[in-house]
Order: structure tokens, then sequence, then C-alpha cells
């Protein structure tokens, strides 16, 4: 016979604090950005970021936002599950192979994106209300312009929802490469019927001529770059698991990588590169305790961060690695990479607390 363990308290698991107000006041901000007639959608794919997809959507559409966007049609069955009949869900994907069921089922509204997908959707649900995706230059998803010229008149024809397509560099505000794809943008588009849709968070704040009518916001909404006005929506705080002085000439972390010069005082906390802590974070990173920042020293270990804290006087239970002090981007900076990243990465060991409860 075999008996259940009891399930332990989790004392010595991180705390990865969610501020669904944060990110629905963050949405709200992006909303003001454009005019009224701008519909501001939510991008929720890839679990919203790292930070929960079903949380996020639902506050989100509380907050009043009406379409939701994902990568994936198993994403979108998640959100259409969680937030009932109402909202429109686009998937970027769009239409593939083996998927007709689960978007007829859920509703889904697929981005075609090429001519096969424009086939397959018109033999397997030609009842179901679609969207299409034009590339203008980023050559990643999306009708070529001759596609488009070629199938224009039947694809509009058959009365998509919206026609789109994305920057590729819109978080470089003077990049030639904007200008380059709204004329592009433009000249597949003008005069259309269908709703029109180009700017994603980046797209946000080129300003006006980028909104169209519907715009697709995701890092923002999470408190991400490029929106430097977002509010905070994370915060990480990890348990201080032991403290140690070392004495110069000492070591610390595989490969020695750190060696005192003086006695330091080290703190142990418990995530490393498994909870998405990456390990290229170190060295640089800091973490902060109130709001003194402690640097990290040695190599990030898969379950384990060691910081030097001789500047505290007291060593708090437990440090932050994300916060209002030290925005996601900040620990991506050190990493080498972006907010993005570091968000969608978020591992699955930490206790999840979602504010407000
Ligand atoms: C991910 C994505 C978005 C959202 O982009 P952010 O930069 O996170 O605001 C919008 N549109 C498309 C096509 C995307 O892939």
């Amino acid at each position: 016979m075999h008996t259940l363990c009891p399930t332990p308290s989790n004392m010595g698991a991180a705390h990865l604090t969610i501020d669904l107000d944060a990110v629905c006041s963050n949405w709200r901000a992006l909303d003001a950005l454009s005019n009224h007639e701008v519909e501001t959608a939510a991008v929720v794919k890839a679990d919203a970021y790292g930070i929960g997809a079903a949380q996020a959507a639902k506050a989100l559409a509380k907050a009043g936002a009406k379409s939701f966007f994902v990568a994936l049609v198993e994403e979108g069955v998640t959100i259409r599950n969680v937030l009932g009949n109402q909202p429109d869900i686009y998937v970027f994907s769009g239409h593939m192979d083996g998927e007709t069921d689960a978007l007829v089922s859920a509703r889904l509204i697929p981005l075609l994106n090429a001519p096969d997908q424009m086939s397959r959707h018109a033999a397997n649900a030609p009842n179901l209300s679609f969207g299409v995706q034009l590339d203008t230059g980023m050559n990643r998803l999306g009708f070529e312009p001759s596609e488009w010229n070629d199938r224009k008149f039947e694809l509009l024809n058959a009365g998509p929802l919206l026609v789109m397509s994305h920057l590729a560099c819109a978080d470089e505000p003077g990049h030639p490469m904007n200008v380059q794809q709204l004329d592009a943008f433009r000249g597949m588009t003008d005069g259309i019927a269908p709703r029109r849709s180009l700017a994603a968070t980046g797209g946000i704040l080129l300003g006006s001529e980028y909104h169209f009518d519907l715009t697709r916001p995701g890092v923002g909404l999470y408190g991400g770059q490029p929106f430097g006005e977002a509010r905070p929506a994370i915060r990480l705080d990890v348990p201080v698991i032991q403290t140690r002085t070392v004495q110069p000439g000492e070591t610390v972390g595989y490969g020695n990588a750190w060696t005192a010069t003086a006695p330091t005082k080290v703190a142990t906390i418990s995530a490393g590169y498994a909870d998405g802590l990456l390990r290229a974070a170190a060295p640089g990173a800091v973490v902060f305790a109130g709001n003194t920042p402690c640097p990290v020293v040695g190599r990030i270990s898969m379950d384990l961060i060691t910081v030097d804290v001789s500047g505290l006087h007291n060593v708090p239970a437990s440090l932050q690695v994300i916060g209002p002090d030290l925005p996601v981007d900040a620990f991506a900076e050190a990493a080498g990479t972006i907010g993005y990243e570091i968000l969608t990465s978020l591992g699955a060991r930490y206790e999840r607390v979602y504010l407000p409860q």
C-alpha cells in the first residue's frame, strides 16, 4: 500500500507576484495613446508572456479589451474557455493543417498567412471568420506583396475581419524601416473595407499614423520595454537560504568564477537558471534588499544564486530579483537579452501570487 506524502508549505520557493491592476493600467495607458476610434486589443500569446494567460486575459477583458491575439490555436482554445463567447480571438499562425476542428469549435479567427492557408480555409471552414496577415518587409509571416496582389480580390470578397502586418524595428523610433513598412502597408491596403492593424507596443509609441483601426500591444502590458511608462507588473522575491563570510582569496561557486578580495558576506538565494534567471546575467546582475543594490557574485547555477550582501546591516528573508527598483529589462540587460525573453522564461517553480486576489 502506498501512502501520499504531505505537501510541504514550500517556504524555499521564490515568490512571483503578478500585479493584474498594473497590467490593466498599462493597457489603459496604451489605449489612451491612440484616439478613441482605434481599438486596443491585447496580445496574450506564450501564456501572456509568462505571467499567466488565463489570469491576464480575464483581467484585461474586465478592463475593456474585446480582442485578443495568440500565436497558436491551443492558446486560443485556452483563452476561449476562460473568456466565454464574446471576445474575438485571433491566431497569428493562421490556419494550419489539422487545426480546422479546433478553430471552428472555439470560434477562433485565423490570420491567414499564405496562399496554402487561404485554400485550406476556403475548403475546410468557409463560414469561419478570418483575418489576413501581410508581409511588409519583415519576411517572417504573411502574404508577400505579389501573392496579395494576385488574390486580393478573392480574399477581400470573402470579407476578412482584419488585415494586418507587423513592424520589424518599431522599438527604434528613428529606424527607416518603420516608414518603409508603413508605406508598404498603405500601398497594399489603402481603400480596402476591412479594419487594418499594424502596431504592437513599439508601433503605438511611433504615433497615430501607425495606429490604423486596431493596435496589438503585448510586452507593454506586462511592464516591458519599449513602453518606458509601463507600471512594473511582476515582482520576484527569492528567499535567502544561507549566508556565510568568505575570506580574501576564497572563491564562490562553479568554476571559481569569483574570488573575494576582502571579507565578504555572501547570501545564497533559492532560484537559478532553471527558473529563467539566465546564467548569462552573471557577472553583472544586481538584486535588491529594500533599496540597497547587492551584486550577484560567481556563476548563476541551476537552482541558486550567490549575492554579495556585505553592504547590509541585516540580511532580509528574501532578496528582490525583479521589482519596482529592478525592472525586468534590467535583469535582461545583464544577460545580454530583452525583457521579453526573461518574462517568457519565468519558471514553473515559483509560488505565484496574483494581485488583486
Ligand atoms: C508578439 C506580437 C505582437 C505583440 O508585440 P509586442 O512587441 O509584445 O507588443 C503583436 N503582433 C504580432 C504579429 C506579434 O507576433
